[in-house]
């Protein structure tokens, strides 16, 4: 492994070496904005550069057998359990999740590293009869190529390894590109699969603006599919280029997600599950709970218990185990969250606690936000609108026809959730929310690797990742038929008679 000093350069072939251009920009922990490391602002060239080195490494890796290539990413998983407690706590310090959280996206990377590791040993296609005698179809799957993974920062181990653990498994070569506020996370998990034995240039990682490298990345005509998880706006642009291409686009998108809280809702489950759905990782979460839409007759029994527990949520530094709330990433995300908590003044909403940066003493220096609450109403901004940050808006129903219609009428389909003791009503809930993921008496988080993650509407196209439709969005199906007979047979046009 290259010798390195806090000032990184791109990752292409295996190894650290300098960026083909000057600029670079900070990584910072933003619990108080010290700069943590320096990290290339990477360009076109080293794109270009990076898809060669993935493309030069290609024919090899996919012909190294799938349960060999999945042995390495096993090998990641082993890699990142020895150094969960140095990672769980690199990702707090870089992206402000709580310690406990840091540890959970290692540990969720894991998971999922150890579950598609299997995939190795499965890429299962089918075999089907055929329609003429003497006579097999089957098919099986094919890598794609060179793959390009562009990741978000709100969980910056766990996503990228969801991404990268199945493009391996399933053949494929990769250009990743982490978002820029979690590079050193990034950066880490090439440490990883180096230790774990992965071929040089099968992973290339380029940092630098979304702009420019996601841009080169999806415009690259040697790239022949893209994983993508962000925003709407970006997930639009992204598409919109790749179907220009006619290449593969997987997005993972944005979520408002609702929490139903029904009038025979446990009150105390459903306060453990809004208090975690809405401010665990200071709401950055695409599943986050940013709206409680609970029934008129268990409203003012219900807030005084919520409003009274968040009032003793303990919000600082995340490092510190005894923290309940970290800060948002970035001053830019602050002065969104802000924003958005301005709109929902202006536009009427009764902000019943929180609402305001802090800034007394240590929190002055990093972006902390009070866990803010809104009495709203359905169609306002912040009700339907993903803010992405402490902020959640509590809308009052009268019946579960209109929870369900509230709950459906944003552009978004993520995850929902409902709380009720009614089986029925639970029931009716699963069949009628629109969305990719639905809870039952649990907050909208907490996914399980083994099963598919994804969403609906504007949250998402292209499949499922996760569980076991990861692998999907990293093969391609080959039909195959295999023709023993010996002589040319015509499918469709020859007459097949039934045996005497
Ligand atoms: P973002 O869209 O700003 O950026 C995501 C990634 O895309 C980053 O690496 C960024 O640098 C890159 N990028 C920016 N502009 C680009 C461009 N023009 N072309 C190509 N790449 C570009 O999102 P973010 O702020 O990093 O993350 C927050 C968003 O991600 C939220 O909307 C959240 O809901 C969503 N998210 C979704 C899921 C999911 O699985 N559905 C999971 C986590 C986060």
């Amino acid at each position: 492994m290259a010798a390195r000093t806090k000032e990184y350069g791109v990752y292409i072939g295996g190894e650290w070496v300098d960026s083909s251009g000057k600029e670079t920009f900070e990584t910072r922990n933003p619990a108080n904005e010290r700069v943590l490391a320096t990290f290339p602002n990477g360009t076109r060239k080293d794109v270009e550069r990076a898809v060669a080195a993935a493309e030069e490494a290609y024919p090899r890796w996919r012909g190294y057998p799938a349960p060999r290539r999945a042995e390495i990413v096993l090998k990641a998983a082993l890699v990142m359990e020895e150094r969960k407690e140095e990672l769980g706590a690199l990702v707090t310090r870089e992206m402000g999740k709580v310690i406990a959280e840091g540890r959970g996206d290692v540990q969720e990377s894991i998971d999922f590293l150890k579950y598609i590791s299997g995939e190795g040993r499965r890429l299962l296609g089918e075999t089907t009869p055929s329609e003429l005698p003497d006579k097999i179809c089957f098919t099986l799957r094919q890598p794609k190529g060179v793959v390009g993974c562009i990741t978000p920062w709100n969980f910056p181990t766990a996503i990228p390894s969801w991404k990268i653990g199945a493009a391996l498994v399933c053949g494929n070569t990769i250009v990743f590109k982490p978002a820029s506020y979690t590079p050193l996370c990034g950066a880490a998990l090439m440490d990883v699969y180096e230790e774990a034995g992965l071929p040089a240039g099968v992973l290339n990682m380029v940092t630098g603006e979304g702009g420019v490298v996601g841009t080169a990345i999806v415009e690259h005509p040697k790239v022949r599919s893209i994983s993508f998880t962000g925003s709407v706006p970006v997930g639009k642009e992204v598409y919109e280029k790749g179907a220009r291409r006619m290449v593969h686009v997987h997005l993972e998108l944005g979520g408002k997600n609702p929490i139903i809280a029904m009038e025979d809702a446990d009150l105390d489950l459903l306060l453990e599950g809004i208090l975690f759905g809405a401010f665990g990782t200071a709401g950055q979460r695409c599943t986050a709970a940013s709206r409680l839409i609970i029934h008129e007759d268990i409203y003012d029994l219900f807030m005084d218990l919520f409003l009274a527990r968040v009032a003793r949520l303990r919000i600082g530094d995340p490092i510190d185990p005894k923290v309940d709330v970290g800060p948002v990433v970035s001053r830019d995300q602050m002065e969104r969250v802000l924003n958005y908590i301005a709109i929902g003044k202006n536009e009427g909403a009764k902000l019943l606690c929180g609402g305001h940066r802090m800034t007394k003493g240590a929190y002055g220096k990093g972006f902390f936000i009070e866990p803010t609450i809104f009495l709203a109403r359905h169609g306002m901004r912040i009700a339907v609108e993903e803010i992405f940050g402490p902020v959640l808006s509590v809308i009052k129903i009268k019946s579960f026809e209109e929870a369900v219609a509230v709950a459906n009428d944003v552009e978004y389909g993520l995850s929902s959730s409902i709380y009720t003791r009614d089986i029925n009503r639970a029931w009716r809930a699963i069949d009628r929310l629109e969305a990719g993921i639905t809870y039952i008496n649990a907050p909208t988080i907490g996914a399980e690797v083994h099963l598919p993650f994804g969403g609906i509407k504007n949250t998402g196209v292209g499949g499922r990742e996760a569980g076991s439709t990861a692998i999907d969005e990293f093969t391609e199906i080959k039909t195959v038929f295999v023709d023993y007979s010996g002589r040319l047979q015509k499918a469709q046009i020859e007459e097949v008679k039934p045996p005497k």
